[in-house]
């Protein structure tokens, strides 16, 4: 990793580019391309955690912990950027975790389990021997003792038709994406609208903690909360450039 200075006022930022640059053919190239937009989005929210994301991340901490066979799936980006998190999520909660690609290779699908392996879990998704239906061969691919089995799949930075076939499938499915208007955060049953290493912390502590976050949300009604937050950032941003 090249030498970023920590005062620098994109120090995150950078560090996680560098991550996803170390990872090389673990990560896809249109995994790159994911990442700017949720960084675009991340601008929008202040680079904070906002209310209505710490409402999401008790509510999916309570649905994890309760689960029969709670799952976290993971991706290359997901990996790269917060294997060891991960890791210790699932063994907080405790959850199986299924590497999952959209771009699947076995020689980046081994390679994904093997960062996890060294992180101290033992993932699945080696040996696909289920399909979701309604997708494509290759997306479809899956693990019956992982995903094919699940009643709750946690999904960081998933894509739109998988979410969809997911539901469709009858899981219980809690997304991890920065674009509040995306066909996941719409699709999802609880989504969090937060940065995937910035808000893992926060979901580990929740589930340690397994307080009961009540039943009333709505997920639709919380992402429109995470859009008046984004109001309310541009509305100051607006203020302190002299154009409101
Ligand atoms: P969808 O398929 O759900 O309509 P999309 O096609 O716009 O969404 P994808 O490329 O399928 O987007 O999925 C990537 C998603 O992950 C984007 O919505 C992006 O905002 C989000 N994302 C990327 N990096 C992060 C991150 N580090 N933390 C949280 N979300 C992220
Ligand atoms: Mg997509």
């Amino acid at each position: 990793m090249g030498k970023i200075p920590e005062d620098h006022p994109r120090y995150q930022s950078l560090v996680a580019r560098e991550k996803l640059i170390a990872a090389g053919e673990l990560v896809a190239g249109a995994g790159l391309i994911a990442h700017g937009r949720g960084e675009a989005f991340d601008y929008l929210l202040g680079e904070k955690t906002t209310g209505p994301a710490y409402s999401a991340i008790n509510v999916a901490a309570e649905l994890l912990c309760n689960a029969r066979q709670p799952v976290i799936s993971a991706n290359g980006n997901s990996i790269a950027l917060a294997g060891p998190a991960i890791a210790e999520l699932a063994i907080a909660i405790p959850a199986r975790v299924e590497v999952n690609l959209f771009h699947r290779s076995s020689a980046r699908v081994s390679g994904l389990a093997a960062l996890l392996r060294e992180a101290g879990i033992e993932p699945l998704g080696e040996r696909p021997d289920f399909h979701i239906p309604g997708l494509a061969s290759e997306r479809a691919k899956c693990s019956r003792a992982g995903i094919g089995d699940a009643d709750v799949v946690l999904v960081p930075l998933e894509d739109g038709d998988r979410c969809q076939a997911l539901v469709d499938l009858g899981k219980k499915v809690i997304a991890i994406d920065l674009n509040p208007l995306s066909r996941t955060a719409r699709t999802a049953h609880v989504t969090i609208v937060d940065e995937l290493t910035r808000c893992l912390p926060l979901l580990i502590t929740a589930v340690n903690r397994k307080k009961p976050a009540g039943a009333d949300f709505d997920n639709e009604k919380n992402l429109g909360k995470v859009m008046e937050q984004m109001r309310i950032v541009l509305k100051n941003m607006q203020t302190r450039t002299g154009e409101g």
